[in-house]
């Protein structure tokens, strides 16, 4: 799927809003016959290469019509014009003398009927790069009519097709008998289906051939085939790239746009010959355009059975390198020209990660060579295309093998080895529909560390990643809102409906639990089979469990009774997850082990349990013989157990469950057993494995969030955390600390929690060096949340470094990419924190200038770092500065800001002292210059929502929460501001709730502790 960096994963899914353009379908009557005018598409196909004849196409009309002039590509006619628009308009506004009619109807379903599939389609693409930015299209489907019907239904999206150029008759092997004649046209302008309807039926086993010629536009969107600007060593270029999924093929070519319906394709592309085009295949040949000198023509090798979505074409002018794998598969790269030497790290890793993935699978790569572009374009998302992978970014792609920090090299890395494994997972076997998308992305999640093992020197950094990624996800899980992995999708879902964190992360943490409960050997020829049994067709998780179920039962490892595909609907099926309570009953070796679903809910007492249960995979180790090594099933709870009796266990030890923490769910204690685990940790945590002291740490202070466990224990529990060195606890360890540590903001607790906060990182923070950017980029990956944490709260090395780095990136903007962007946040939160207007107004002239949606987000998120500032204490007040800023239109007095930065350097300690961290500045931005805010977003909803959630990030007073309804009323009609101040409301109320329960039993804790 379109993916993204390996970066807080919410970001992928903020590229990819479309923009939604209106539909455009428009039926041009045609005005005469067309039989006897020359065929555009000879010429992209020439006579001699097709052994059927080739069809027709609207050229030369005498009016309402497209006449092949308009397409000429030289010379280029000016944008934005698509002549076939107002050639269309004009149509459509004009009577039919003849030919088909197009009724327009609304509520089809919304899936195709099963009536028809298609089993090949030639595709015949004119796209005038240069030209109007429109492209001529051809294409011939032959499909096989599965239940007799009387109807041929298939998808159009943003195109213009010409009615009488629909033309059906008998198609390859088709046992003979009458096609029946189109009648006329249904469509159903927003499922974006078009159904031919015949003058009769046609019975099941006929074979037909639909063919339709269209024009489709490939500017002014993300989906379909579109075109894109870049420059080139200083030569402004434009190219062709692709990107249909979910349902965008059909904006490139009409055809039946499932993903289950795969087909074999043809495609044919005319290209002028200074460029080249790549597709999933290789070149088979080219031919010149007859009668347009300087336009070739490139024919592909024919596809094997594929999706709709997976169609892929490139057409450029961008370089590229070759090499091979050892098994001789050609592989290429490509990029622009001043980018192509840079792309040692990246060849290598794909050698190593496909040589992993075929070893793995057992499966050679399917198709005969490899593609990868590396996209100039601004964004952090990938698209997995079977043999040509598309990376919107080059600047993340391109690096020599030693010349980059590790965090490129890591985020590179997973990226590759995410796209590698759709490979498999998704191209070569496909989900049926979308709403199984996990069975893709989940396994592509997946292999990110999996298949990396080899290739990243940092084995903790692979070991720990899916630990770190279950961490986040199960806390996202825990929303009493949270969807299943399986869930329903219809066109009217988003991108981010089907394409969300749970399918990702929740996916692949489920099948992570898989590989724990099978052994990594069943597991791995469990897959085997399943992705041979499978190959080239689609599925839904039943053939997965089935495949799984086998090699369980036939390796052993899988009691025989039990039956998969029952033990994981419960995971995929049901909404979040479980938590178990291990009461461990006095003086005896058993224990009664009782299990609900975990939910957070701070606000009030969540009522949607729904009372779910699951299958549970129990494992456990204890005190007397610690064995963290065995992650094997001790233990199935069913999903009819509320509670059950586990024994033996030993008396008066301490118990750990869910060693390694492999299973998807949460583990609380009785107090006795909290108590000897705190016990431990204090006297010698190494006893107890990382993992799983990751796990007591997170699991406590989510449990105490959730009103499960006393907030004492849990923070008892954090204590170790001063003799820790590992990065995993600390991750989680600080990740709960900090989320008190915002509840108890502007309260007289939040100075006492912040000692505590810096005397536990004392021994850490004094190992670890922030003398230069090249450090604290290093250390990222050891130690990146503690590193974040002393910044936050107020480390002096830790402050000064990211000033510098700030200061380093407003000269240069080169100068930050070598940062991690997790660890970027943080300095740009911290100099625009102890910063001043200059630092703020950099940050905002900089959402102005890119176009990267992630990025851009990230700005919006630290400009609520900044602080007020009095005015005396100023001079010049940052809130005037900004308005100047708004009224320059984001331009930037870049010299007088270094200045002014530096003066407040001088003083930021001084307001940090005096405790004048009151996040308002952007608030007051919103609320004062709310006119110029709005009219420079713009309609870019999400960027609003951001920017109200950052403005009020630290609102938790009653008077503010007054304030903030105020907002949200007198700002209704815009939904960015909507949904912004909801979120907002939510959170600030949950804060007071939160205080109202805890807030005292926080205090008086640290208290105790002389805090
Ligand atoms: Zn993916």
């Amino acid at each position: 799927m379109r993916d993204d960096l390996p970066l807080p994963p919410v970001w992928w899914r903020l590229w990819t809003e479309r923009v939604n353009l209106f539909l455009l379908l428009l039926l041009l009557p045609a005005s005469t016959s067309c039989s006897d005018l020359p065929d555009y598409f000879d010429k992209l196909l020439g006579l001699s290469m097709d052994p059927h004849p080739v069809l027709f196409y609207a050229t030369n009309t005498n009016n309402n019509n497209i006449t092949i002039t308009d397409y000429t590509p030289s010379p280029p006619p000016p944008r934005p014009l698509p002549p076939a628009v107002e050639a269309a308009a004009a149509a459509a506004n004009s009577s039919s003398p003849s030919g088909l009619k197009l009724v327009e109807v609304s509520g089809m379903d919304d899936r195709l009927p099963e009536t028809m599939r298609p089993l090949h389609y030639t595709i015949r693409v004119h796209p005038f790069i240069h030209g109007n930015e429109t492209m001529n299209g051809l294409v011939e489907m032959e499909l096989e009519v599965v239940r007799t019907t009387a109807n041929i239904t298939f998808h159009v999206s943003q195109m213009i097709i010409v009615e009488d150029d629909i033309k059906l008759e008998a198609g390859e092997g088709d046992p003979g008998g009458t096609v029946p004649r189109i009648t006329h046209l249904l469509g159903d302008l927003e499922k974006n289906i078009v159904s031919a309807q015949l003058e009769g039926k046609v019975e099941a086993g006929r074979r037909l051939r639909l063919t339709v010629s269209y024009v489709a536009f490939i500017s002014g969107q993300e989906g379909g085939f579109f075109a894109l600007n870049y420059t080139d060593e200083g030569v402004e270029r434009k190219m062709l790239a692709s990107l249909h999924q979910p349902w965008d093929a059909r904006k490139a070519f009409p055809c039946l746009d499932e993903p289950h319906l795969k087909a074999t394709f043809d495609l044919h592309v005319a290209r002028t010959i200074n460029m080249t085009a790549v597709s999933n295949m290789p070149l088979s040949h080219t031919i010149p355009l007859i009668g347009e000198p300087g336009w070739v023509v490139d024919t592909f090798q024919r596809t094997p059975l594929m999706s709709t979505y997976n169609l892929m074409l490139v057409v450029s002018s961008l370089h590229h390198v070759n090499f091979t794998t050892d098994t001789g598969l050609p592989i290429r790269i490509w990029a622009r020209g001043e980018k192509i030497n840079q792309t040692s790290f990246l060849q290598r890793v794909t050698l190593g990660l496909l040589t992993f993935l075929e070893d793995y699978t057992d499966l050679p790569f399917s198709l005969p060579k490899l593609d990868l572009v590396a996209v100039p374009a601004d964004s952090s998302v990938a698209f997995e295309g079977w043999g040509l992978i598309q990376f919107y970014t080059d600047r993340k792609m391109m690096m020599e093998a030693e010349g980059d920090t590790q965090y490129l090299r890591n985020s590179l890395t997973i990226l590759t080895a995410h796209e590698l494994a759709h490979q498999w997972f998704g191209n070569l076997v496909t989900p049926h529909w979308w709403s199984e998308v996990w069975l893709s992305e989940g396994f592509a999640t997946y292999f990110h560390h999996v298949a990396s093992i080899n290739e990243l020197p940092q084995v903790e950094w692979v070991t720990e990643g899916p630990q770190t990624l279950l961490h986040m996800i199960l806390k996202q899980d825990s929303h009493p809102h949270t969807l299943p992995l399986e869930i329903p999708i219809t066109q009217t879902n988003s991108m981010r409906d089907i394409f969300d964190n749970i399918g990702y992360h929740k996916g692949a943490a489920i099948i992570r639990m898989l590989n724990h409960v099978l052994t990594p050997h069943t597991f791995r020829n469990g897959l085997r089979q399943y992705l041979k049994a499978h190959q080239y067709g689609s599925v839904s998780q039943r053939d997965l469990w089935q495949s799984l179920n086998e090699a369980g039962h036939r390796e052993g490892t899988l009691s025989p009774h039990l039956d998969l595909s029952t033990i994981m609907n419960t995971w995929t099926r049901k909404a979040g997850y479980p938590v178990i309570k291990v009461v461990k009953i006095p003086r005896s070796n058993s224990a009664t082990v009782y299990q609900e679903r975990f939910t957070v809910n701070l606000h009030k007492k969540s009522n949607d349990r729904h009372n779910h249960k699951w299958w549970i995979p129990l494992t456990f180790t204890s005190q007397g013989s610690p064995d963290f090594n065995n992650t094997r099933v001790w233990l199935w709870m069913r999903d009819t157990d509320s509670h059950m009796r586990v024994h033996p266990l030993p008396k008066n030890q301490w118990v750990i469950f869910n060693v390694q923490q492999t299973g998807y769910y949460r583990v609380n204690y009785d107090l006795h057993n909290w108590r000897l685990l705190t016990q431990q940790l204090l006297i010698n945590h190494t006893v107890i494995h990382v993992a799983n002291r990751a796990q007591l740490l997170d699991d406590a202070l989510q449990l105490a969030l959730a009103g499960q466990l006393d907030y004492r224990v849990a923070l008892d529990v954090t204590s170790y955390l001063a003799r820790e060195e590992e990065n995993l606890p600390w991750k989680s360890g600080t990740k709960g600390l900090e989320h008190i540590e915002s509840l108890l903001k502007k309260t007289p607790a939040s100075g006492p929690l912040k000692k505590y906060l810096l005397a536990l990182m004392v021994p850490l923070l004094s190992n670890l060096k922030f003398d230069t950017p090249k450090e604290i980029t290093e250390i990222h990956t050891k130690h990146i949340k503690a590193v974040k944490l002393a910044c936050r709260l107020g480390h002096e090395d830790c402050i000064h470094l990211a000033i510098s780095l700030y200061s380093q990136w407003m000269q240069n903007r080169e100068s930050i990419e070598g940062v991690a962007l997790e660890l970027r946040e943080v300095v740009y939160c911290t100099a625009i924190t102890h910063g001043g207007s200059a630092e703020w107004n950099f940050a905002w002239s900089e959402y102005f200038r890119s176009n990267d949606k992630q990025y851009k987000h990230l700005l919006l998120r630290v400009m609520g770092c900044a602080r007020d500032i009095d005015q005396e204490e100023e001079g010049t007040s940052v809130e005037a500065s900004v308005g100047g800023q708004l009224r320059d239109q984001g331009v930037v007095a870049e010299q007088e800001g270094q200045e002014e930065g530096q003066h407040k350097e001088r003083q930021q300690e001084e307001g940090q002292e005096k405790g004048k961290q009151q996040h308002r500045l952007a608030w007051n931005l919103l609320t004062k210059e709310w006119d110029r805010v709005a009219s420079m977003l713009g309609e870019d909803e999400e960027a609003m929502e951001m920017l109200v959630m950052s403005a009020t990030e630290s609102f938790s007073t009653h008077q503010e929460v007054d304030e903030l309804v105020q907002f949200l009323e007198a700002h209704r009609d815009v939904p960015g501001v909507v949904k912004g101040s909801e979120l907002a409301l939510h959170r600030a109320t949950q804060t007071l709730d939160w205080r109202e329960r805890y807030y005292g039993v926080v205090r008086e804790w640290l208290q105790e502790r002389g805090y």
